[in-house]
């Protein structure tokens, strides 16, 4: 198994499927279906997800709120997400906890680190509510720092796009696709992974982070069954897909070259 412990960061806008608004019900069921999948492998999951399907801090100047209160409503509208995801994987007999950065204590634990590892050494998939509690970030960062925190192997950046291109593939066609890319490279290139915060959180860590295409069924189980899917983000830009700790020696196989490939 390519990964012992992931953080799978999903956004909330990705939940609305062809709405407008919302969650789609097929959506959710879809990403629940992926990640009892991984976790029946004996993958501990770990699982932050956005709340741009609902709220978000940016759009409280619009409505003439205050920008932090707008950005309590968007950690608000994340915790929705969370419990939504929450019910559907235990639908699924899969065993959660949801761990939120705002003491909601009715409904979820608070978050605390060593409870958080705790629940995913037990094999519960820990759904991290309420990004980092604090407004002016976003949920790329809480899956970033989260991550760092509970010592995860990887961030699983699951899109609709399936991974990180040369320009915008939606809007120009003679974008490429990397399979590898190094954080330095995607700096010097001003491509867009998360946003700076979330993405210097993992340069500075060396935690290697994978874009990839989360809207077709199985992709998930792929990327953990190795399958070169999507873009990965590591420090030297190769490497392969092996955990750091998981090849004798430290030395890393190198399965890719660096070359974008053809969209
Ligand atoms: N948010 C915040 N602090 C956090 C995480 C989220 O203030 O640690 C707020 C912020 O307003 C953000 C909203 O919650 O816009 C929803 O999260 P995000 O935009 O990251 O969701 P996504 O784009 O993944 O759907």
């Amino acid at each position: 198994m390519t990964y012992q412990r992931i953080l799978l960061k999903l956004s909330g806008e990705a939940l609305m499927g062809q709405q407008q608004y919302g969650i789609d019900a097929a959506r959710l069921m879809q990403y629940a279906t992926e990640i009892k999948a991984v976790a029946a492998q004996g993958v501990q999951v770990a699982v932050v997800i956005g709340g741009g399907n609902i709220f978000r801090g940016v759009q409280a100047e619009a409505f003439g709120l205050d920008r932090v209160q707008g950005d309590y409503m968007g950690m608000l509208a994340t915790v929705i997400n969370s419990m939504a995801l929450q019910s559907a994987l235990e639908k699924m007999d899969v065993p959660t906890r949801l761990l939120s950065g705002l003491t909601i204590q009715r409904v979820c634990e608070p978050y605390i680190r060593r409870r958080a590892m705790r629940h995913l050494e037990k094999g519960r998939v820990v759904i991290f509510g309420a990004g980092i509690g604090s407004p002016y970030f976003t949920t790329d960062s809480a899956a970033s720092l989260r991550a760092i925190e509970v010592e995860a192997d990887v961030v699983l950046k699951g899109t609709r796009v399936d991974g990180i291109y040369s320009a915008d593939p939606e809007k120009d066609p003679s974008a490429v696709r990397y399979p590898q890319i190094s954080f330095e490279e995607v700096l010097e290139k001003n491509l867009n992974v998360m946003d700076m915060t979330a993405f210097t959180l993992c340069k500075e860590n060396n935690l290697p982070i994978i874009v990839f295409d989360m809207n077709t069924p199985g992709n998930l189980a792929r990327l953990i069954a190795g399958e070169n899917l999507g873009t990965l983000v590591t420090m030297d830009g190769g490497g392969g897909r092996a955990r750091p700790g998981s090849v004798p020696g430290g030395a890393l196989p190198t399965l890719l070259g660096n070359e974008p490939e053809q969209a």
